[in-house]
């Protein structure tokens, strides 16, 4: 019988084919025979230099991931860790066995460090294996090339490994670790490919091993039987035809509306000039999340007003005559930036990020609008500004008060908090418009890290209790006649964008390229149906229940 694997699916569509397994070394063995200290600590130096070197150049071709490949590049260049790898070769471990090590002690070290922030686990593993491997001769942690299309089954996918990914060759990618708003989610959406991530077991599937992937269901089947493939088949001849119906009605171009004409302004999420030329071709109607942190990260001092001016007028002036929704820095937590000293936060994604951070470096914030105001004056488009992790009516009017006075006139803040969302009437009262961050507000609603593949499930955007959230958020726009976007990955799921309409969401802003599924997706639903989808999903015990009562009223 073929063994099954459930996980969650992450970016839709089904296809067979073959695993290639992502290798990387593993523990390297020691034996007790004395090493020549100098030479071995040496070898170990020269490796993490060489590394860092390579992820130095690995970044300046990976667009979005560069920020998280320099800052891995920066990791390998710590002092901290030549001295680490010295004390495990003066114990009498080899180069390779005492860098491994050393890696483990550096974590730790990291980890009570009240001045910086801990590195992300998966990034630093990445440069662990990479320095290892390279001392023990082996080929740097990689993805094989099997010669023909493939299925890449991973543990988890760092960014540097993705950036050397051919992306002409994935056909689905395959993670045992992972969260719906996780790189693999984001990467395979941004690829057009189908992915599941969080399925427990994968990580042992075998190179070559026929699997059927499906990124709707979450399901990996291991070597299917033939009903399961010519159901796959006979599934993508249906999408096939609902893709044609919208070519028909005009739905893969142009601007988004249901299929009795509700408009549904499809917005990009771009974190700088690199994403513009894709989110223009997607045809998006605007920006509806510009992250402007990736200027910020991987600097030892924040750029000047007129640099910041400059970078985000490359984005304006690509939207001339659109709208582009500025978020300023959300730097904290997931998005540590070296020059902001937070020190030593129990738990950091509840302690000083966003908008909080002006709390402690108002003049961060002040050079910032600033910089918005003044591209936007020279600009053609329509710059909006909005503050991420506001909790409070308080902190929204805050920082509206701080926007005006820049010279900002459109002004808001995203409902990233409960709090926030449950009282977002009261933040409509001070600000100009409200934006769901629908990644935060999963993680703080189901109290769960975004990045813990292990809890994944409790994050699934079909979670009843969050949509009771996004429905109350939209429904205080609607009381003050607001229109209302949602951004974060939930917005491109195909089959939630109904249902986000239903609760009443007149803008979805998402990864560009899933502008266009989006749009034919919604291109085959009358506003009434959204209403339904989004009734009978609220309706639901548990999210599986509410993805198939909104499919039902497709189907009816
Ligand atoms: C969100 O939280 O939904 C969002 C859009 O912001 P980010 O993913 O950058 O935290
Ligand atoms: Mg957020």
């Amino acid at each position: 019988m073929s063994a099954r694997y459930s996980g969650l699916g992450v970016s839709p569509g089904q296809v067979v084919g073959p695993v290639a397994r992502v290798h990387g070394p593993q523990l390297p063995a020691h034996d007790d025979v004395p090493v020549d200290v100098e030479q071995e600590t040496d070898l170990a130096a020269d490796a993490l230099a060489e590394v860092s070197g390579e992820l130095e150049s690995l970044a300046e071709r990976a667009g979005v991931s560069g920020a998280v490949l320099v800052r891995q590049a920066r990791m390998a260049r710590d002092p901290s860790l030549v001295a680490l790898v010295h004390q495990f070769v003066r114990g009498g471990r080899p180069a390779p066995r005492a860098s491994w090590e050393a890696f483990g002690a550096y974590r730790d070290m990291r980890a009570s460090d009240p001045l910086r922030p801990a590195p992300d686990a998966a990034e630093l593993d990445d440069v662990r294996d990479r320095v290892v491997a390279r001392l023990l001769g082996e080929p740097p942690p990689g993805i094989p090339d099997p010669g023909t299309p493939y299925v890449l089954v991973a543990r988890d996918l760092s960014p540097a490994l993705t950036a050397t990914l051919d992306s002409g060759r994935v056909l689905a990618l395959v993670t045992e670790r992972g969260g719906p708003t996780s790189h693999t989610a984001v990467l395979a959406k941004a690829l057009g490919i189908p992915a599941v991530v969080g399925a427990p077991g994968v990580a042992g599937l075998a190179t070559g091993q026929m699997v059927a992937v499906d990124g709707t269901s979450g399901v990996v089947t291991a070597d299917p039987d033939r009903e399961t493939v010519g159901a796959m088949q006979g599934q993508r001849m249906s999408q096939r035809g609902s893709a044609d119906i919208g070519a028909d009605t005009g739905a893969d171009i142009g601007p988004g509306r249901t299929k009795d004409g509700r408009p549904v302004q499809l917005l990009a999420a771009v974190g700088g000039k690199n994403d513009v030329e894709e989110a223009l071709a997607a045809g998006a109607e605007g920006v509806g999340v510009f992250r402007t942190e990736f200027l910020f990260l991987d600097r030892e001092s924040p750029p000047t007003v007129e640099e910041q001016a400059s970078a985000y007028r490359e984005v304006f002036d690509a939207f001339a005559g659109r709208s582009v929704t500025t978020r300023t820095l959300d730097i904290g937590a997931d998005k540590p930036a070296s020059f902001v000293r937070l020190g030593d936060q129990p738990n950091p994604a509840l302690g000083v990020r966003g908008l909080r951070v002006a709390r402690r470096y108002p003049q961060l914030l002040s050079d910032q609008l600033a910089a918005i105001a003044r591209a936007a004056r020279e600009s053609k488009s329509d710059v909006r500004v909005m503050a991420p992790m506001v909790a409070t009516r308080a902190e929204a009017a805050w920082f509206a008060a701080r926007a005006r006075e820049a010279g900002l006139n459109n002004v808001g803040v995203m409902v990233e908090v409960p709090a926030a969302a449950l009282r977002a009437g009261d933040l409509l009262e001070v600000v100009d418009f409200v934006s769901v961050g629908a990644n935060d507000l999963a993680q703080y609603a189901f109290a769960t890290d975004r990045a813990d593949g292990e809890l994944a499930d409790l994050l699934d955007p079909w979670q009843p209790a969050f949509l009771d959230l996004v429905a109350t958020v939209l429904r205080a726009g609607a009381v003050n006649g607001r229109s209302m976007t949602v951004c974060g990955e939930a917005a491109s799921d195909p089959m939630l964008a109904p249902v986000l309409v239903g609760l009443g969401a007149s803008a979805l802003s998402m990864t560009a390229r899933m502008i266009p599924v989006v749009r034919a997706s919604l291109a085959r639903v009358t506003a009434e149906q959204c209403g339904l989808m989004a009734a009978e999903a609220l309706d639901a015990d548990g999210p599986e229940e509410a993805r198939h009562r909104a499919e039902r009223v497709l189907s009816s």
